[in-house]
């Protein structure tokens, strides 16, 4: 009996070592697969790796536009920053030459970082979509790197460690939301001092998260951790405690070229959430029965990941919902379309994630232990917003335009 219990004993603890090892190596050496697809050359020609290199290259396409069209409007609103008078919001107008009926929005870098992937597909429909012919009655704007601050510095969020998409709002009260799950894992979430990428902490986060998982369940720890927070200004996801200064700018221009149509599609460009390779349309929950159904035939053909359905959230103080809250009457259609990386459907893709985003933050607030540290933590940031892998690029690339020529058409038939 005591050889017996002794057996046990052993292949219990073998069991343990083996979770233990398993664990280990699929969170840190975490890296799935690329969508198959052949690497082409032109595609990646969209990308490039500075704001200011994406700026000039927005521009240049913008002026081609104006040149191949009868009339387009550039311009540019400069942003207020403590480290930079170089920082500016960059428009392309196009408006439609017999009726001002529909419009088009589409925006890049609400997420600083996530601009890189959004300007590229800007770039392109620039260079290959957009056709004089498409502009009679249909007007379209493109927004270029709305948070510029964090495009430029490769952060998520603005200089003000602000997420845009929790701030845009015409209510106050906006600011005194309560985020009760965040401020209960407050101290997992917001870890001060020196990011060090070796300590137990971050080799084993995957262990500390799965027991959260156990005790919570993922859906609760993922709207928890993502639905934005007013509380904390060091903090991830951090709505900001004061409207930041993107409100009041696209509220002016949109008031001055939107009001004039009657029908709006606002789309935001993201990375980051979702399936590797998928370009996944990913709303908020809406309760319009007539706005729910002009979204289903805008994007036929298409799956949408209602923020209220399983393993996804609800966001507040969102951009796209504002821009339509700036136009009651109208029929505006907030569209929210996001490039995953990482797997986020996964539990090791979604821990991984959050880990990602976690000792960016920590690293941006408290320096880093070494070189090396930063190296790790920006390399993961940048896996998980703007990933350098050249199939996933072309991917993105070859979907968007796809996706850009479906939706075109079913908003003109809307
Ligand atoms: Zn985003």
């Amino acid at each position: 009996m005591k050889r017996f219990l002794k057996r046990i004993g052993w292949l219990m603890a073998l069991l343990i070592v083996g979770a233990l090892a398993y664990t280990y190596i699929s969170f840190n050496y975490y890296s799935p697969e690329d969508p198959d697809v052949e690497i082409d050359a032109q595609s990646l020609g969209f990308y490039q790796d500075s704001w200011s290199d994406c700026r000039a290259a927005f521009r240049n396409q913008a002026e081609n536009m104006k040149s191949r069209f009868d009339s387009v409007e550039i311009f540019s609103v400069p942003l207020k920053s403590q480290t930079d008078n170089d920082l500016t919001i960059d428009f392309c107008y196009v408006p439609p030459k017999d009726t001002t009926e529909k419009l088009v929005i589409l925006i890049s870098g609400t997420h600083g970082i996530e601009g890189y992937v959004g300007s590229a597909v800007q770039q392109m429909l620039m260079q290959e979509f957009f056709q004089p012919e498409m502009f009679s009655t249909t007007g379209l704007l493109l927004v270029h790197g709305l948070n510029a601050w964090g495009f430029k510095h490769q952060r998520r969020f603005s200089e003000n460690n602000v997420d845009l998409n929790r701030n845009f709002s015409d209510d106050r009260t906006l600011f005194e939301t309560q985020n009760d799950g965040f401020v209960a894992l407050y101290d997992m979430l917001t870890p001060k001092g020196e990011l060090n990428m070796n300590s137990i902490g971050n080799r084993f986060f995957m262990l500390k998260a799965i027991q959260k998982i156990v005790l919570k369940g993922m859906p609760a720890l993922l709207q928890a951790f993502a639905q934005g927070q007013y509380q904390f200004p060091e903090g991830i996801y951090f709505g900001g405690q004061n409207f930041e200064q993107q409100v009041e700018i696209l509220k002016s221009v949109l008031t001055e070229k939107a009001s004039s149509y009657s029908m709006l599609l606002n789309l935001d460009l993201h990375t980051g959430f979702g399936e590797r390779g998928e370009l996944h349309l990913f709303p908020n929950p809406v309760d319009d029965p007539v706005l729910k159904h002009s979204m289903e035939k805008v994007f036929a053909g298409y799956r949408i990941d209602w923020g209220d359905s399983d393993n996804f959230y609800t966001v507040h103080g969102q951009m796209v919902e504002y821009v339509s809250s700036l136009f009651p009457g109208k029929l505006s259609i907030p569209m929210l379309m996001e490039f995953g990386t990482l797997n986020t459907g996964t539990t090791v893709g979604a821990v991984k994630s959050a880990h990602i985003s976690i000792v960016e933050n920590q690293g941006a607030h408290y320096g880093y232990k070494t070189p090396q540290d930063s190296i790790k933590a920006k390399a993961g940031y940048y896996e998980m917003f703007y990933p350098p892998s050249e199939k996933w690029r072309t991917n993105a690339i070859h979907a968007s335009k796809a996706m850009m020529e479906n939706i075109w058409e079913n908003f003109q038939e809307l």
